[in-house]
């Protein structure tokens, strides 16, 4: 019956028993048993059946706190203690309605914070899920880039420095592999992996031959078969959620967290007293309480704290709309504090998009036409096109540029694209515009093995099969001439290195801008099946260099000006050649030392000689980095905050984390950037386009721009409405405005009014002025003189009229509808003020918000609810008011918003003048 062995498709579903110690497994069984070949991987038919079977690779996230806490949590506040106990009263009381208000107000005041907290949390949490790992597998025998959900037991994966294994895999290939485990074992020294087995009952640090989910790879590459996926792995067994739980405290929410507790305890202080001199004045117990409860009730910011971290959460997703994914909220609050932007150049200054346009070869230069990666365009030679034949060591540089390669050329409906490192696709381009044939090449000289690319050796290798076996190098010049002895004539002849000459022409490059890449060769015995770093250490065969430009991108450019214009320096940081660097860096238009009218660029061999006193000069005044160390940009980071400077950082290496860590903002790249480098920091950039950066500065300025305008506008409210209290009682008459309905007031003004500022667009100039200090605080003297200005006239208004109401023979509850009615249509009249704290609103154009329109619209409308409906009288006991009654509150509002107006207009000037260089 041979019909089932042709039905490979029918077979038998995997059996995956959790008997399996894949660790002490060889290699082969363990392939065997998940039924995979290494080199072809899974096909996409086997992959979908195993994750119907299996499930996806996800974790179920850790329980968090399930709603329910979360709501009761909104009542773990201490003005709702006091209202709790304010309304247990008014029940002993017998005043039912006032207890079922106060009740009720807590209540909705209990749904409004955990609606709006579950906002900020789930828009935070959208963006960190937005972005998803990625894994690189073999499947159908192609090498792929999938969705690491995606994958199964059986899938081929590989990884390499920066990776986090994305399941956990029985290792089958490793090349200099170490892993950092301390996500699972809290080993701290990364492991060198093998593909040997071990005992059964080894721990897990012990399992040489496993890569486990999560951990991450700081060295190396390896190659493994994935064994367990989802919660069965290793940290999904200890349920250690690789997110992490967003923390939604940043020190601006701590410090106002603080203010609030200060002033609760003030406040608490002053009702208490406030209590005590009504008692022994012999008031009824009762009402005395009430009358505390009122101080505390008007005066606590109660809705600060949430207040200010919605509208962190809100510059979260204009930040997303910008292309900066924000993983930290406090990021939000510093962006607008930072002054000092240090970016990688490659891909973030500049486009990626290289082109090669000089080959130098064999003693002759040529020129390369053509542009971007369409392989059309010719090798020139004086304007002619070359002959290739002519020269040996330019066919030879070509080839090198072809074979040591790990990138591959691709059409698509006309338009020519790159898979893999654009500085490797250029010189594909650059070898088919010479019409070499990469698959002749490639099966002439077979490669056997590779030492891939990484910053910290600027070069790559591979070795070559075939009849002539031969180790092709390219990387920096200065990593290739240092392992050079000898260089190749045109004729095929070798001679002696002539460095300096080398260095001539390089030089010359680049000050022209070019990125320069250097080539070189070496034969080897045919018996050599695998290379190290050993191998290409010297006696290499110099073959000659390909320039390539990289023109800067425009919106960088425009980025760089605003940047500077608002007082952020903006320091390039890259792994290119000093003078390259510095020419790019003059295109963009970078401002900093200069020598000789050029841009100076230090090296990170330089730095390393340079003492920490001296570093911190050199790192303030030079903009331009150049072939500089991962282990560097951390010093430079640290050099910069020394100096009291907010450093943004970018990076995407395994080597960056560190320094991403320490900048007070860490950028990472989202394409290019790996696993380790995303980890670390605090924003991640989903184009790596360095405008990108200026943008989140921006909308961080325009966040801390609105904070302080809610602030401003929220406090003089607190102000007033203790104001009256304590006015009330020390000149002994009836509260103009009793708890429930103060309870009213800061509930609905609060969510109409005040969060309609969180939408206020960026103010004009916002990246003309220099960076807010951090230190500054949010209320400067000018702000709070206007606090305690508003304050007063909230308390001149309302008590002002209710006694003027009073004395005009309306009813009690008239008169506390009309100081109630006062600080809701002040509040909105104050609003407006409030869009913009120095400038006239005019200049901040009257239309340029629309939700603030809105937001008075609807208060007026609850407000018409409160004074003229039944229901609203009896809760509150508030009660219909003449016209003339509504007119006088209105007319109050106008004279408050004159009166600030001129203040404002007032200050503005003195501030100009001040500014002003006739000064
Ligand atoms: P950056 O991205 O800042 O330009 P890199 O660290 O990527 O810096 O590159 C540093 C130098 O290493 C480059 O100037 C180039 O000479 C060389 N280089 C870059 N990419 C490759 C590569 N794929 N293979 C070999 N050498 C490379
Ligand atoms: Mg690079």
């Amino acid at each position: 019956m041979p019909v089932s062995e042709e039905k490979p498709l029918k077979q038998e579903p995997l059996r995956l028993g959790k008997q399996h110690a894949w660790h002490s497994l060889e290699t082969s069984q363990v392939l065997a048993l998940l039924r995979v070949s290494a080199n072809q991987g899974l096909t996409a038919a086997e992959a979908a059946q195993r994750q119907a079977q299996f499930g996806r690779n996800v974790m179920t996230p850790k329980k968090q706190q399930s709603a329910f806490v979360r709501f009761l949590l909104q009542f773990h506040q201490p003005l709702i203690y006091i209202l709790l106990a304010a309304s247990v009263v008014t029940v002993l009381l017998e005043e039912y309605v006032d207890a079922i208000v106060i009740f009720a107000v807590v209540f909705i005041n209990a749904i409004i914070g955990y609606v709006q907290e579950s906002k900020a949390l789930e828009a935070i949490d959208a963006l960190t899920k937005s972005m998803t790992a990625r894994a690189q597998v073999i499947r159908d025998g192609k090498k792929q880039n999938i969705d690491a959900q995606e994958l199964v037991p059986g899938d081929i994966v590989l990884v390499q420095s920066g990776d986090k294994f994305p399941a956990d895999v029985r290792l089958v290939r490793v090349r200099d592999l170490k892993v950092d485990e301390s996500a699972l074992t809290g080993e701290s020294v990364a492991v060198e992996k093998s593909d040997q087995t071990v005992a059964p009952d080894d721990v897990l640090g012990d399992r040489l031959g496993m890569g486990f989910s999560s951990t991450v790879v700081t060295y190396g590459q390896g190659q493994g078969v994935v064994t367990t996926t989802g919660d069965l792995t290793e940290v999904g067994k200890i349920q250690k959620s690789i997110a992490g739980a967003q923390d939604l405290e940043t020190p601006l929410t701590k410090k106002i967290k603080e203010f609030s507790r200060l002033l609760l305890w003030v406040i608490l202080g002053l009702s208490a007293t406030v209590f005590l001199v009504e008692y022994l004045r012999g008031a009824p117990v009762g009402e005395t309480f009430m009358v505390a409860v009122a101080l505390a009730v008007g005066a606590i910011p109660e809705g600060l704290p949430v207040a200010v971290t919605i509208m962190l959460a809100l510059g979260v997703s204009k930040m997303a709309r910008r292309r900066a994914i924000i993983r930290k909220l406090v990021a939000v609050e510093t962006l607008g504090s930072t002054n000092v932007i240090c970016s990688d150049k490659t891909g973030t200054l500049t486009e990626n998009q290289m082109t090669v346009q000089q080959i130098v070869a064999g003693g002759q230069t040529y020129s390369v036409s053509g542009l971007g990666y369409r392989p059309e365009g010719e090798i020139l030679e004086n304007g002619l096109p070359a002959d290739l034949m002519a020269n040996t060591a330019l066919e030879q540089c070509l080839i090198a540029g072809m074979l040591c390669n790990d990138s591959a050329l691709k059409e698509k409906e006309g338009q020519w694209t790159i898979e893999g490192d654009p500085t490797e696709g250029a010189l594909l381009v650059a070898a088919q515009k010479a019409k070499l044939e990469s698959w002749k090449l490639e099966q002439d000289l077979p490669r056997k093995d590779a030492i891939p690319f990484e910053s910290e050796y600027q070069y790559m290798a591979t070795l070559h099969g075939g009849s002539q076996p031969v180790i092709y190098l390219k990387g920096s010049v200065e990593a290739i001439l240092e392992r050079s002895e000898s260089m190749l004539l045109a004729n095929g002849e070798r001679t002696g290195l002539d460095r300096a000459g080398i260095n001539r022409q390089v030089e010359r490059m680049a000050a022209e801008g070019f990125r320069v890449l250097a080539f070189a060769l070496a034969h080897v015995p045919g018996t050599m099946d695998g290379i190290d770093h050993t191998n290409t250490q010297s006696d290499m065969v110099f073959l000659g260099l390909q320039g390539m430009i990289d023109p800067p991108r425009k919106e960088a450019m425009e980025a760089v000006q605003l940047c500077q214009q608002a007082g952020i320096d903006v320091k390039m940081i890259t792994g290119d050649h000093a003078v390259t660097a510095s020419a790019i860096a003059s295109q963009i238009g970078l401002k900093g030392r200069r020598e000789n009218g050029k841009l100076v660029a230090v090296t990170g061999k330089e730095l390393q000689q340079v003492e920490d006193r001296e570093l911190e000069k050199i790192a303030e005044e030079v903009a331009v980095f150049a072939r500089v160390a991962p282990d560097q940009k951390l010093r430079l980071v640290k050099a910069l905050q020394a100096r009291q400077h907010i450093v943004a950082m970018t990076g995407d290496g395994v080597n960056d984390g560190p320094a991403l860590k320490q900048a007070n903002i860490g950028i990472a790249m989202g394409i290019t950037g790996t696993d380790v480098a995303k980890d670390a920091a605090d924003m991640v950039l989903t184009d790596d386009n360095f405008s990108s950066i200026e943008g989140a500065v921006e909308e961080g300025r325009s966040v801390f721009d609105n904070l302080t305008k809610f602030i401003v506008w929220t406090l003089p409210t607190n102000l007033g409405e203790g104001l009256v209290i304590l006015a009330a009682v020390i000149v002994g008459s009836t509260l103009p405005v009793q708890p429930v309905q103060l309870l009213w007031i800061n509930m609905t003004t609060a969510v109409l009014l005040g969060l309609t500022l969180a939408f206020e667009p960026k103010e004009p100039g916002i990246m003309d002025r220099p960076p807010r200090p951090v230190n500054e605080p949010i209320l400067t003297f000018d702000l709070i003189m206007r606090t305690l200005l508003v304050g007063t006239l909230l308390l001149i208004a309302s008590f002002g009229l209710f006694l003027y109401e009073v004395e005009q023979g309306a009813t009690i509850a008239q008169a506390q509808t009309v100081a109630t009615t006062v600080f809701v249509v002040l509040e909105s009249y104050y609003l407006l003020s409030c869009r913009s704290l120095i400038r006239p609103v005019r200049e901040v154009g009257f239309f340029s918000n629309l939700w603030v329109y809105y937001g008075i619209a609807a208060m007026l409308m609850f407000q018409a609810l409160f004074i003229y409906t039944p229901f609203m009288n009896t809760l509150f006991s508030s009660s219909p008011l003449h016209l003339w009654q509504v007119l006088r509150i209105f007319g109050a509002g106008v004279v408050l918003l004159l009166i600030v107006s001129v203040e404002k207009s007032v200050r503005f000037r003195l501030a100009r003048r001040k500014n002003s260089p006739a000064n």
